[in-house]
């Protein structure tokens, strides 16, 4: 068999600077608690985990003690970023705050609040709208920057349905949004649908705003699941993105397994001169493809 792992695959930089900023406060002593996972992937966790890194749910924050005994405790914000209302419950309880908020989520962040400021600068007011999942934390980060003022949608049936219960008012301004990590594709169709639904479709802002690391994995997934045999797809299980970029490699490739590293491989997945090829989501280290191609090339 050949084996070739796809170049493009491995963290994106969002999370390559998430996590050179925590190895650095980690090598400077302390303590460091992440609110969420730092990157959707099982076996990266665990390495970090090794170093020193703690976690905790979002949920679990206001319930912690503080602010005093939190001197040198920092707390870290993942690429996905988070609502202003989590900045301000960590510092009440004396946290240090390291934020690693993607800069391309930032400004998302920022183009969302001012099209809040213009579509409600006055009566009849207008609407956001985010494609994303609703729940998570990129999603819940943006909402939280108009104060919950925003309809999220997961799909076009979503969508429609919105219109259809006069949460989206097609008459007034809409501006609209992506997930990063949604598809392209998808987000296209969406925003063709809605556009020929306004009632003047030049009240409709689209923000193109899915990540362009992201949007040229797409195109360039394609290519590599169509031109190998069989595919693996490396991902943690709560990995949005994993599941979008693994759907698109099945799509284009019967023949993709998803896997969480080398310990789900199985023989019967391979033929005798079969072309493998080894890519995974934008949180997936380049260390455990590595592993996995390794272990394919072990089964010869
Ligand atoms: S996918 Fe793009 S927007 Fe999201 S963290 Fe990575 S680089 Fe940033």
């Amino acid at each position: 068999m050949q084996i070739e792992i796809d170049r493009n695959s491995g963290f994106c930089g969002g999370v390559i600077r998430a996590i050179g900023q925590a190895e650095a406060s980690l090598k400077s002593g302390g303590r460091l608690i992440s609110i969420g996972e730092i990157v959707h992937n099982e076996a990266e966790l665990n390495r970090l985990k090794a170093e020193g890194l703690e976690t905790m749910q979002l949920a679990d924050l206001g319930g912690m003690p503080g602010p005093e005994g939190n001197e040198g405790v920092s707390l870290l914000i993942r690429a996905h970023g988070e609502p202003p209302s989590t900045y301000e419950l960590a510092r009440s309880k004396g946290y240090r705050i390291i934020d690693c908020t993607c800069p391309v989520v930032l400004n998302i962040q920022k183009s969302i609040r001012e099209a809040y400021a213009r579509t409600h600068a006055a009566e009849p007011f207008g609407q956001i709208v985010i494609f994303g999942k609703i729940g998570h934390a990129e999603v819940l980060g943006l909402v939280g920057q108009v104060e919950g003022d925003a309809v999220v949608v997961e799909n076009l049936d979503q969508l429609k349905a919105a219109l259809e219960e006069g949460k989206i008012l097609p008459h007034r301004p809409v501006e609209i949004f992506s997930q990063t990590t949604k598809s392209p594709v998808e987000y296209g169709e969406l925003c063709r649908w809605l556009s020929a639904r306004m009632v003047y479709p030049r009240l409709l802002t689209v923000h193109d705003t899915i990540c362009r690391q992201v949007a040229s994995r797409h195109r360039e997934l394609e290519v590599f699941a169509r031109t190998h045999d069989v595919v693996l797809f490396v991902a943690g299980q709560s990995s949005s993105n994993g599941k979008v970029l693994f759907d698109l490699c099945k799509a284009c490739n019967i023949r993709t397994y998803r896997i969480g590293g080398e310990q789900d491989i199985q023989g019967e997945w391979f033929r005798r001169d079969d072309n493998v090829g080894v890519c995974g989501a934008t949180s997936t280290p380049r260390w455990l493809l590595d592993r996995v191609a390794e272990s394919v090339k072990n089964l010869q």
